[in-house]
């Protein structure tokens, strides 16, 4: 079975098209077109407008990479929320009109559930993970309890990513700042204490960014403040990380969403991992940043386990939480 997904709650709008063979997700293929704002962050209406300008050429893209036709495709997935509303209701709309054209099926997906069945369809051994889920706008620690997939902890203010977007914003970097600010992490020396803020399993990081903020107008070097600014954010969510783990004894743990990239956050959980005889994954950087296949696959995964949704089903939630969804296929 072949499935076409389209992504579309933020800033990207991403087609990816993905097969089933022996409950394995085979990527054919993955395309992404993201949306950089000339200033400030994203204003969701310039984000829809440049989905909507953009999603035909990224299907065809798609589509000529996986080198199939129109025909082949059994499913078309969507993302459902939660995000940005235009943004949702674009990819949305792009995603209904392809299956009545088609005459296929269609299927709404919980974004945050994709980033994590992304990992369990690529990685051949990763069956049950705890997943540090690291985005743009959500960071999550996830883990299926009792037929739901359950947040353990999450931001209580702003998402790791967009704490540092915002950071390198008033730095004057360009959007993502992420991986800039990893390079200048790299050179930091010195630690600067920053807010470190755990409410029971959950974490805030609003505070932090003011005080980190504060410490640049006051003249600290931009690699010491990049180099102490991931300390303390990635240490924060390695110990939340560890104790859901440690709560439901799970030995995995699989690292999602943008921030995943870095190559910081990677080795603290890896570390974390290694001390508790856990094992750590995390699947191609394409599939760990917000994109296609990963909607493609979980809306395949749910239509096999027999889930259908009729057109009337496929309006978008924006606050559609991971704990919404119903997961009937574990
Ligand atoms: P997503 O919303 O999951 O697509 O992730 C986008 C976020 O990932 C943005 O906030 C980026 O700044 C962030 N990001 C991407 N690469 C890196 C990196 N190497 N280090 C830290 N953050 C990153
Ligand atoms: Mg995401």
């Amino acid at each position: 079975m072949i499935s076409l997904g389209i992504e579309g709650t933020a800033h990207s709008i991403a087609i990816g098209i993905v097969e089933n063979k022996d409950n394995a997700c085979i990527v054919l293929s993955n395309m992404i077109k993201t949306f950089h704002p000339e200033s400030g962050g994203i204003h969701p209406r310039e984000a829809a407008n440049h989905h909507a300008k953009y999603v035909a050429d990224v299907i065809k893209d798609s589509m000529k990479k996986a080198e199939i036709d129109f025909k082949d495709i059994d499913l078309v997935s969507f993302s459902q929320g939660p995000g940005l509303g235009p943004c949702l209701r674009t990819a949305a709309t792009a995603a209904r009109t392809l299956s009545l054209q088609l005459e296929k099926p269609i299927m709404g997906v919980n974004h945050c559930v994709a980033h994590l069945e992304i990992g369990r369809g690529t990685i051949d051994s990763c069956d049950d993970p705890v997943l540090l889920y690291t985005s743009g706008a959500n960071t999550q620690v996830i883990a299926f309890a009792e037929g739901k997939y359950r947040v353990f902890g999450e931001t209580l203010d702003i998402g790791i990513g967009n704490c540092l977007d915002k950071f390198g914003r008033t730095i004057g970097l360009p959007f993502p700042s992420g991986p800039v600010i990893e390079k200048y992490a790299k050179k930091g020396r010195k630690y600067l204490p920053l807010p470190y803020s755990i409410k029971g399993m959950d974490i805030a990081f609003s505070g932090l960014l003011t005080a980190a903020q504060q410490y640049y107008k006051n003249g600290e070097t931009v690699e010491d403040v990049c180099y102490s600014i991931q300390e303390t954010t990635f240490a924060a969510l390695t110990e939340v990380t560890e104790r859901a783990m440690a709560q439901l004894e799970k030995k995995e743990v699989l690292l999602g969403g943008g921030v995943a990239a870095n190559q910081r956050l990677r080795g603290m959980v890896e570390e974390m991992a290694k001390e508790r005889d856990a094992r750590c994954f995390a699947p191609r950087i394409d599939l760990c940043i917000d994109n296609g296949a990963m909607i493609a696959w979980l809306g395949l995964v749910m239509y096999q386990s027999g889930i259908r949704m009729m057109l009337e089903d496929t309006g978008i939630d924006q606050r559609f939480r991971t704990d919404m969804v119903d997961v009937s296929w574990r």
